[in-house]
Protein backbone atom coordinates (compact mmCIF):
# COMPACT_ATOMS: atom_id res chain seq x y z
CA UNK A 1 0.00 0.00 0.00
CA UNK A 2 3.07 2.60 1.10
CA UNK A 3 4.50 1.49 -2.51
CA UNK A 4 1.50 2.08 -4.40
CA UNK A 5 1.38 5.77 -2.65
CA UNK A 6 4.47 6.62 -3.29
CA UNK A 7 4.00 6.11 -7.09
CA UNK A 8 1.13 7.68 -6.95
CA UNK A 9 3.00 10.66 -5.68
CA UNK A 10 6.15 10.35 -7.36
CA UNK A 11 3.95 10.81 -10.51
CA UNK A 12 2.64 14.24 -9.13
CA UNK A 13 6.00 14.90 -8.78
CA UNK A 14 6.95 14.33 -12.29
CA UNK A 15 4.19 16.64 -13.17
CA UNK A 16 4.82 19.55 -11.60
CA UNK A 17 9.09 18.76 -13.33
CA UNK A 18 10.87 21.55 -13.50
CA UNK A 19 9.42 24.00 -10.58
CA UNK A 20 11.88 23.63 -8.13
CA UNK A 21 12.68 26.30 -5.62
CA UNK A 22 15.71 27.79 -7.25
CA UNK A 23 14.21 28.17 -10.35
CA UNK A 24 11.42 30.57 -8.39
CA UNK A 25 13.71 32.14 -6.93
CA UNK A 26 14.86 33.69 -9.92
CA UNK A 27 11.84 34.51 -11.18
CA UNK A 28 11.52 37.09 -8.37
CA UNK A 29 8.15 39.85 -8.03
CA UNK A 30 7.74 43.02 -10.02
CA UNK A 31 7.68 46.77 -8.36
CA UNK A 32 3.79 46.48 -10.18
CA UNK A 33 1.30 43.79 -9.71
CA UNK A 34 0.86 42.71 -13.65
CA UNK A 35 1.29 39.41 -14.99
CA UNK A 36 4.68 38.65 -14.69
CA UNK A 37 3.74 39.31 -10.62
CA UNK A 38 1.25 36.34 -10.63
CA UNK A 39 3.11 34.08 -12.88
CA UNK A 40 5.71 34.39 -10.14
CA UNK A 41 2.86 33.62 -7.35
CA UNK A 42 1.69 30.99 -9.40
CA UNK A 43 5.39 29.23 -9.69
CA UNK A 44 5.83 29.73 -5.85
CA UNK A 45 2.50 27.80 -5.21
CA UNK A 46 3.55 25.29 -7.46
CA UNK A 47 7.33 25.13 -6.30
CA UNK A 48 5.41 24.88 -2.65
CA UNK A 49 3.21 21.94 -3.84
CA UNK A 50 6.55 20.26 -5.16
CA UNK A 51 8.43 20.55 -2.01
CA UNK A 52 5.53 19.15 0.27
CA UNK A 53 5.31 16.61 -2.18
CA UNK A 54 9.05 15.84 -2.20
CA UNK A 55 8.55 16.06 1.63
CA UNK A 56 6.20 13.39 1.96
CA UNK A 57 7.87 10.82 -0.99
CA UNK A 58 10.99 11.37 1.52
CA UNK A 59 8.63 10.22 4.83
CA UNK A 60 7.49 7.20 3.21
CA UNK A 61 10.64 6.14 1.66
CA UNK A 62 11.55 6.16 5.77
CA UNK A 63 8.54 4.47 6.40
CA UNK A 64 9.68 1.76 3.68
CA UNK A 65 13.13 1.58 5.92
CA UNK A 66 11.19 1.10 9.06
CA UNK A 67 9.12 -1.64 6.99
CA UNK A 68 12.43 -3.37 6.07
CA UNK A 69 14.19 -2.90 9.97
CA UNK A 70 10.32 -4.30 11.58
CA UNK A 71 9.73 -1.05 13.11
CA UNK A 72 7.12 0.43 11.11
CA UNK A 73 4.30 1.78 12.82
CA UNK A 74 5.98 2.44 16.10
CA UNK A 75 6.42 6.29 17.36
CA UNK A 76 10.13 7.70 16.00
CA UNK A 77 10.25 9.61 19.17
CA UNK A 78 8.56 7.84 21.88
CA UNK A 79 8.11 3.62 20.47
CA UNK A 80 4.42 3.57 21.27
CA UNK A 81 2.58 1.85 18.38
CA UNK A 82 0.58 4.19 16.63
CA UNK A 83 -2.76 3.75 16.00
CA UNK A 84 -4.31 1.67 13.04
CA UNK A 85 -6.71 5.00 12.74
CA UNK A 86 -3.55 7.06 12.16
CA UNK A 87 -1.67 4.82 10.19
CA UNK A 88 -5.08 4.43 7.77
CA UNK A 89 -5.15 8.02 7.63
CA UNK A 90 -1.84 8.93 7.28
CA UNK A 91 0.50 5.10 6.38
CA UNK A 92 3.77 6.71 6.64
CA UNK A 93 2.97 8.67 10.01
CA UNK A 94 6.49 8.48 11.92
CA UNK A 95 4.83 10.15 14.95
CA UNK A 96 2.25 9.20 17.43
CA UNK A 97 -0.63 12.05 17.70
CA UNK A 98 1.03 13.09 20.76
CA UNK A 99 4.40 13.46 19.85
CA UNK A 100 3.58 14.87 16.38
CA UNK A 101 1.86 17.47 18.32
CA UNK A 102 4.70 18.69 20.07
CA UNK A 103 7.15 21.12 18.82
CA UNK A 104 9.96 20.10 17.09
CA UNK A 105 12.19 21.14 19.99
CA UNK A 106 11.02 18.82 22.58
CA UNK A 107 11.56 16.18 20.26
CA UNK A 108 15.24 16.64 20.11
CA UNK A 109 15.45 17.38 23.73
CA UNK A 110 13.69 14.52 25.01
ZN1 LIG B 1 5.33 9.22 20.20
Amino acid sequence: MLLRKRSEIVTKVDQLGAHDPAEVANLGFGKRIGDATLYAVERMTDAYQARTIYATVAEIDQALERLDAGTYGRCIACGTTIPSERLDAVPWAALCVPCSAKPAKSKVVR
